[in-house]
């Protein structure tokens, strides 16, 4: 395949990732016997070989869920005041989501990035400073989708899922390609809970069922630095559950491979960081970069390997899909949504 590469990618194509160890399973046995909770419905590994893209997508996405399933995941973050109640709610319900952290918030707050993971959540990336990759030349947009992945993966203390999203849902071709090129997946949503257009929990609970009740099914996109979303969880996961909707979680095959260049920057970067931080005990750790202006503020029951298929053999019917959202002058900068 004549992949594009948008920078150097001598050395991207010869070593692959190593196998992940087995995903933990432990928690999912300990809910399996309680009925009230979401749970897990099964989990899905995901073998990102050859670069898959997931959800919706301009030009189609793998769509391996079936009607009632979901998946849950949370961009932007990690974010100490909102991140710990995220993951509390998702373990009262014996659930798994999906992370797609900004290396620069992975950089200021590596135990966070660890509590995430050690609550046997998937951990993706999301760029190092959240740019948007099409605005970029080819070698910042490198620099943003390597840097946030060593960042992330430096701040964990050990690998990552090779699971990216786009920030600003924006999908360029020579990235895709990039990425491809690495073995990393990218994802999209097919359910957009809006949590950064409001602060009232029940509004993203709305948003959220809303479009399921259309769909029936779909990735769900939240994000753990919005309180509206870290306060409308607990209810919106029993809802979920009275609604009959159960949680897919996303496994990843391989874990993300990083390039020594940019593991010795973000190794740097966190270092610096942490040292600042010890200067300054009471200072908020994790809010490095601009927040939103409207912010103050198992039972998993059987593991499928995912069989790797090509776009053209599962693609997503765009006919189904909602319209991307029309984006209001109030919405922050760092979440501005792609239009048709
Ligand atoms: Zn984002």
């Amino acid at each position: 395949m004549g992949s594009l590469c948008l920078l150097s990618c001598g050395d991207i194509s010869k070593p692959r990732a190593q196998e992940a160890p087995p995903h933990p399973a432990t928690q999912v046995a300990d809910c399996a016997t309680r009925a009230d909770v979401l749970g897990l419905s099964r989990i899905v590994e995901v073998d990102t070989s050859e670069g898959p893209l997931f959800g919706r997508g301009r030009k189609g996405g793998f769509d391996f869920l079936k009607d009632g399933e979901i998946v849950l995941t949370f961009d932007d973050g990690p974010s100490r005041s909102h991140t710990r109640n995220i993951l509390k709610a998702l373990a009262q319900h014996c659930t798994k989501a999906t992370f797609f952290m900004v290396g620069r918030m992975a950089a200021s707050d590596p135990a966070m990035v660890r509590e995430v993971a050690a609550a046997g959540h998937t951990i993706g990336s999301h760029t190092w400073s959240h740019a948007k990759l099409s605005s970029l030349t080819a070698d910042k947009a490198e620099e943003e989708v390597e840097l946030g992945l060593s960042a992330v993966a430096s701040a964990l203390g050990a690998p990552v899922a090779p699971f990216f999203r786009f920030p600003y849902l924006r999908p360029n071709a020579a990235a895709v390609e990039y990425l491809k090129a690495r073995h990393i997946a990218s994802f999209m949503i097919d359910v957009d809970s809006r949590d950064f257009r409001s602060r009232d929990p029940a509004e993203v609970q709305k948003n959220v069922l809303t479009q399921l009740a259309g769909r029936h099914r779909g990735i769900l996109l939240f994000h753990d630095i919005q309180p509206s979303t870290a306060h409308a969880l607990p209810a919106l996961l029993t809802e979920l559950k009275k609604r009959g909707f159960k949680v897919v979680h996303m496994v990843p095959k391989q874990t993300a491979e990083t390039l020594p260049e940019y593991d010795a920057r973000a190794a740097k970067l966190i270092a610096h960081k942490m040292q600042a931080a010890s200067k300054e005990p009471l200072a908020p750790r994790a809010l490095t970069w601009q927040q939103s202006q409207q912010s103050t503020g198992d039972g998993g029951t059987e593991v499928l390997p995912w069989a790797h298929q090509r776009n053209t053999s599962s693609p997503l019917s765009t006919g189904s899909t909602a319209s991307p959202t029309n984006e209001p002058a109030t919405v922050p900068w760092y979440q501005k949504w792609f239009t048709p």
